[in-house]
């Protein structure tokens, strides 16, 4: 993928009437839209009684659709702040995920956050956890299709290679109001800010040498990207190292004593 003109080449654009005043972007900010169908988030972004916007409306089967330029705002993020930079709206590119968010399991199904009744066979997977802004107990958060987070990881990398993005968020972790819960601990926000870190294709940007931790208890350092090769050294949680470069799923980093290759999943963004 890749943007031209502030658009991504190949997605649908339908321009929504929120927002559109110019900003430079410097954070990704990643929702889920909390509906079953791509076409109810578009039908409330292309309304201008809704007064919300997002950039981008990435579906379950992979199709994307961009409501407003990435150098124009959209009305995503609310009263917010991160990093110290208040008013993400101004400073942010949104990202949606068509994902029903969390569902409360009951003896006659699951019920999600309109009171609705749903099939339990309508969803892959779920990843269950708590989430005490909703309420007590646990809930049970329907996984991403794959096909939909590699759309959306393809999209954040054309626009990281386009923009001089500083900081991948959730709105969860920006609302200033504590309401939002989105996108939820089924999302993968770790492969998105991992982005920053080692995926950038020209060499001469700061990312190079960018310092991850490990977050695994224990983890093999390889000789090349791959179990096929040899361990060379060990590394535990909370050790810091810095990544050089990637194939494929693995990052070649530097840490105390060597350089060789760690599997990326379990590097966090320091
Ligand atoms: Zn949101």
């Amino acid at each position: 993928m890749e943007v031209k003109y502030h658009k991504l080449v190949g997605a649908d654009f339908l321009q929504s009437p929120n927002g559109g005043d110019s900003i430079t972007p410097k954070f990704l900010v990643m929702h889920y839209t909390a509906g079953y169908a791509a076409q109810s988030a578009i039908d409330t972004f292309r309304k201008r009684s809704s007064e919300v916007s997002a950039h981008l409306i990435i579906d379950t089967d992979a199709k994307i659709t961009q409501m407003m330029p990435f150098n124009r705002k959209a009305w995503h993020a609310g009263p917010s702040v991160f990093r110290g930079v208040k008013n993400l709206n101004s400073h942010a590119i949104g990202f949606e995920f068509v994902n029903i968010g969390f569902l409360k399991k009951t003896a006659n199904g699951f019920i999600d956050a309109y009171g609705s009744t749903v099939r339990e066979d309508r969803f892959e997977d779920f990843v269950i956890a708590k989430q005490p802004i909703v309420g007590s107990g646990e809930y049970y958060w329907p996984v991403y299709p794959k096909a939909q987070i590699d759309a959306g990881l393809e999209a954040a990398k054309a626009i990281i290679e386009a923009y001089n993005i500083e900081g991948i968020c959730s709105h969860e972790e920006i609302d200033t109001r504590g309401w939002k819960t989105d996108p939820g601990p089924a999302f993968p926000m770790k492969a998105f800010q991992n982005l920053l870190g080692a995926g950038r294709r020209d060499p001469t940007q700061a990312s190079q040498n960018v310092p991850f931790n490990v977050d695994v208890s224990s983890l093999n350092v390889r000789g090349g990207p791959g179990v096929d090769w040899g361990v060379i050294a060990g590394l535990k949680r909370g050790d810091r190292v810095y990544a050089v470069n990637t194939q494929g799923n693995w990052t070649r980093v530097l840490y105390a004593g060597g350089e060789g290759w760690v599997s990326s999943q379990y590097l966090e963004r320091a």
